[in-house]
């Protein structure tokens, strides 16, 4: 059986919108906040989002982070 593949969140994983939620099965959720104040938004959007008005990113990148150069 070849090995399975499952795709991330794309943009949901990173926003400061989400909220994950698990269930008891061990299943994870990206539950949308911004669908509880904006109708344009899914409570639950399909995965994965790669492109979406309302992202905003969770955690701004600080100065040389993701650059690939080594620190210290
Ligand atoms: S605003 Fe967009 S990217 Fe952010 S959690 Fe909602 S659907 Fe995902």
């Amino acid at each position: 059986m070849p090995p399975s593949y499952t795709p991330g969140p794309g943009l949901c994983g990173v926003c400061a919108h989400v909220r994950v939620v698990r269930n008891r099965r061990g299943s994870t959720f990206f539950l949308c906040g911004l669908s509880e104040t904006d109708s344009r938004f899914s409570r639950y959007p399909p995965l994965p989002v790669f492109h979406c008005e309302g992202f905003v990113a969770a955690r701004p990148p600080e100065d040389g982070e993701g650059s690939g150069k080594a620190t210290g």
